[in-house]
């Protein structure tokens, strides 16, 4: 039986990029990938270096290119822009990084095809919703990379912890993808025992403050490793290929990441991580998870922070 081939346009090749890139060759996930960035010997030194370790690996297709070589990719993953500099926050690059995202944008429409877009760029949530604002396409086809990353280090947090397979944390960081981003206590849990029950079987302490601490780290997590190299690389390559894998195998995921939640929750028009199933449509469906007085309070917080930045940009009224 012969299947349909894939092809997958990353745009931008830096830090991000380039770890995306090898972790989707690793997994051989799309038949073909094209990388473009603006440094063109940037894309094309990624794309040598990837092909040089295809015989070990497995055959794929891996080239440098403009845009015209993008036409009819399924997915176009977005890691173009400048990136968070020591004690900058997300948000600081809003404005540098609206106008990259939007030109990319722009030239990947012009080729026609209805590829789904992701984007990891920062502020991932105002340019999600940018994006969905300006392209017109339908909001499952532009998927932010949210809080993939975050819950994924808040649950490897807890199970080193709790001294458990990660695997069988099941928690999620909602909302912004920054500093206001929140956890989602009251419905964590380890294999269906629910958390708190779990720390006292586990003998560790689980007050309010070293839910705070926990919480602080994660949102702390990518400062700490710029600090450290300067750039954070590794796990957002490992969170994008992740959101591309529940796609390409069309697998229905739940995966935090950014999308559309206007009517969720009495949320406004803003784009935030929510858990969303993920299958070959992109964003198949988003989950109005269950929270507690607090956990919506903060939410709703976490969103007036990115409504005011939509506002700035006048995406919404
Ligand atoms: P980087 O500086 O290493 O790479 C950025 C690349 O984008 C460079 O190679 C640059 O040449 C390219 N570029 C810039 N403008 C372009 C354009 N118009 N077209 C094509 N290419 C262009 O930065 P990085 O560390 O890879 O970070 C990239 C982005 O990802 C940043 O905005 C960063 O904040 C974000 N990021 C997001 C997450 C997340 O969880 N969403 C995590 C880490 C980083």
């Amino acid at each position: 039986m012969k299947t349909r081939r894939t092809k997958l346009a990353l745009i931008g090749t830096g830090m991000v990029g380039a770890a995306f890139a090898y972790a989707l060759t690793l997994k051989r996930l799309v038949n073909e990938l094209v990388l473009v960035d603006l440094d063109q010997a940037r894309a094309e030194g990624e794309a040598m270096d990837l092909r040089h370790g295809l015989p070990l690996i497995g055959p794929m297709e891996i080239t440098a290119g403009g845009y015209e070589e993008c036409a009819g990719a399924d997915i176009v993953v977005i890691t173009a822009g400048a990136n968070q500099k020591p004690g900058q926050t997300r948000l600081d690059l809003l404005k540098i990084n609206v106008k990259i995202v939007n030109d990319i944008a722009e030239k990947i429409l012009k080729l026609g095809g209805e590829p789904i877009i992701i984007v990891a760029s920062n502020p991932v949530d105002v340019l999600t919703l940018d994006l969905l604002k300006k392209t017109g396409l339908p909001s499952n086809k532009i998927i932010g990379s949210g809080t993939v990353l975050d819950s994924s280090r808040f649950r490897q947090m807890l199970a080193e912890k709790l001294d458990v397979d990660v695997r069988s944390v099941h928690a999620h960081i909602i909302g912004e993808h920054g500093d206001s981003e929140l956890a989602v206590w009251s419905q964590a849990n380890v294999s269906c025992v629910p958390l708190e029950r779990f720390f006292a079987q586990r003998k560790v302490p689980f007050t309010p403050g070293i839910r705070e601490d926990i919480l602080n780290k994660v949102r702390r997590a990518a400062y700490e490793v710029i600090d450290r190299k300067g750039a954070t690389s590794n796990a957002i390559g490992v969170a994008l290929c992740r959101i591309v894998e529940a796609i390409i195998k069309d697998e229905k995921s739940v995966l935090t990441v950014s999308t559309s939640v206007q009517g969720l929750h009495d949320l406004p028009d803003v784009c935030l991580a929510m858990p969303c199933v993920i299958g070959e449509n992109g964003v198949e469906a988003v989950l109005e998870t269950l929270l507690d007085r607090e956990e919506f309070r903060t939410l709703h917080e976490s969103a007036n922070v990115l409504l005011s930045h939509a506002r700035d940009l006048g995406l919404v009224d």
